[in-house]
């Protein structure tokens, strides 16, 4: 498959006529050829959305979002292509969960067009006879969305689908390893009959297009999401923007003596796998109660066997490659570093023999993980459990903030007093009560907690709709 940038409403080669390849990382094979964008066409990019965005703005939110649905229409026609391609180009497995990302995707577009329908003003109370105040909700204007490899179908919606319905333009740079589904996604936009200017997209580095959004002056505001180091990166370029942050995270899960164990151990054995641990939200680190530590290794062993590592494509498939050789090298340090330091890996912990590339990584546990360790205080991104033990609650929370993520997080009892402290006490955007860090329902508010690396503001339902929309009074005088 070959693509081009789509800008101005039209497929269009690199102002240099660059291309670049995108590889399978389950084959090793080139699943697509894109244009490797420079900073001239993210010009071209922003110059074509401001163009078009002031038009596009005048549309009522009602007609915008009759847009979104044939963008919804548009992904279900294409289904069985998007998940085979994303299990192609991400890695993750077609049956277990491509298909599930395909289908949450064009949900998020149907329920960005029924919230925006929804968005209101307000009619504050005035102190003066003579005035009356109303206040709107107008879009930025042209929103830059730089967006990840981990979910590249569902991820790049959370900023399209908002941004769009609430009369903004948008230019779009996806992360290169996944510009081929990116070019499939914005063929389902071009063909509901989006205006053209209105959606455009740059495929090609970040560190060349992404840099180019984040500090273009025509760019009225920014949403990223990625690692906290290049989100730092994105937040200085971006300085005194309207920026959404959507960082990386490294997710506590907190199970109790008094907690149901089976259950806890379901959830947090799945949220370590699911996706190969690619996930902001992944259950990275399981802390557990000392006493109850070997029944608990006990059930998560079980969940964890039950992943079978395969090809994608594979129908019995539950656990793809990694994304990249870069995500191995990095899961390989963190597990070495725990060796090394009296951590034991009880099963996996290396990488797969005889599988088409050296990205396939196995269900990994490791026990006896301590603070101390990079598995406790960087995010590993990888389909590892790391297991530590505690003696009472004030040491769980220690351990639990001994990263300086602040995205996620989870805790098992049945307490409901402890539960609701510690979903007060713990300094994290999510705090999930008897259910695995990695659950999000799409309409809540979902990002990282102050003071924390892991970015700010809220993306799901109206709060990305308020965070892509500025609040402006108008003052009436009535006269008499
Ligand atoms: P990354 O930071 O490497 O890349 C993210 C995007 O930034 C890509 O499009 C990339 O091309 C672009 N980019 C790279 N250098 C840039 C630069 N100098 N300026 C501007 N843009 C640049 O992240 P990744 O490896 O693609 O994704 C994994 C990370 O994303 C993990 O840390 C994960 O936790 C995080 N993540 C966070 C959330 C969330 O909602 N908080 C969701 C998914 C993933």
């Amino acid at each position: 498959m070959e693509f081009q940038h789509y800008i101005n409403g039209q497929w269009t080669a690199s102002s240099d006529g660059q291309t670049m390849p995108v590889v399978s990382p389950a084959t090793g094979e080139v699943v697509a050829v894109v244009a490797k964008g420079t900073r001239d066409d993210v010009g071209r990019a922003v110059a074509a959305a401001r163009a078009a965005q002031p038009a596009f703005q005048k549309l009522t939110a009602f007609e915008r979002a009759d847009l979104c649905h044939k963008v919804a229409d548009e992904i279900t026609k294409r289904r069985e292509a998007l998940a085979k391609h994303l299990a192609l180009e991400q890695g993750k497995p077609m049956q277990a969960e491509a298909f599930g990302e395909v289908d949450t995707t064009a949900k998020m577009w149907r329920m960005a067009a029924e919230d925006a329908k929804r968005l209101e003003g307000t009619s504050p109370q005035t102190e003066d006879r003579r005035k009356r105040i109303v206040t709107i909700r107008q879009p930025r204007g042209v929103v830059g969305a730089i967006t990840p490899w981990n979910f590249p179908l569902a991820i790049p919606t959370e900023y399209l689908a908002p941004g769009l319905v609430t009369g903004n333009a948008l230019v779009w740079c996806p992360a290169p390893t996944v510009a081929g589904l990116a070019c499939l996604l914005m063929e389902c936009i071009a063909a509901a009959g989006v205006p053209a200017g209105i959606v455009n997209l740059v495929t090609g580095e970040g560190a060349v297009v992404g840099d180019e959004i984040a500090g273009h002056p025509g760019i009225a505001m920014v949403g990223f999401t990625g690692s906290s180091a290049t989100g730092s990166l994105v937040g200085k370029r971006a300085a005194g923007k309207p920026s959404l942050l959507e960082l990386g995270g490294n997710a506590p899960t907190l199970v109790f003596a008094d907690a149901d164990i089976k259950r806890a151990a379901e959830s947090a054995g799945r949220g370590a796998i699911w996706n190969a641990g690619q996930i902001c939200d992944s259950t990275e680190r399981i802390l557990v109660h000392r006493k109850i530590h070997d029944e608990f290794m006990h059930e998560l062993l079980k969940v964890v066997a039950e992943f079978k590592l395969g090809h994608p494509l594979e129908a019995t498939t539950t656990l793809g490659p990694m994304h990249t050789a870069r995500e191995i090298v990095r899961i390989e340090s963190h597990l070495a570093d725990a060796a090394k330091q009296g951590a034991k890996i009880v099963v996996g912990g290396k990488k797969a023999e005889g599988l088409p590339t050296g990205n396939y990584f196995p269900a990994t546990v490791v026990d006896g993980v301590r603070p101390e360790m990079l598995l406790n205080h960087e995010e590993t991104f990888g389909p590892v459990a790391a297991v530590l033990t505690f003696d009472d609650e004030d040491e769980a929370v220690r351990i639990a903030h001994g990263s300086p993520t602040g995205l996620a997080a989870a805790v098992f009892t049945s307490d409901v007093g402890r539960g609701f402290r510690l979903g007060e006490q713990l300094q994290y955007g999510i705090v999930n009560i008897n259910e695995g860090s990695a659950y999000w329902q799409l309409h809540t508010p979902f990002g990282g907690y102050s003071g924390k690396t892991s970015g700010h503001g809220r993306l799901g339902g109206r709060y990305t709709l308020e965070e892509m929309t500025c609040v402006k009074q108008i003052v009436f005088d009535i006269g008499g």
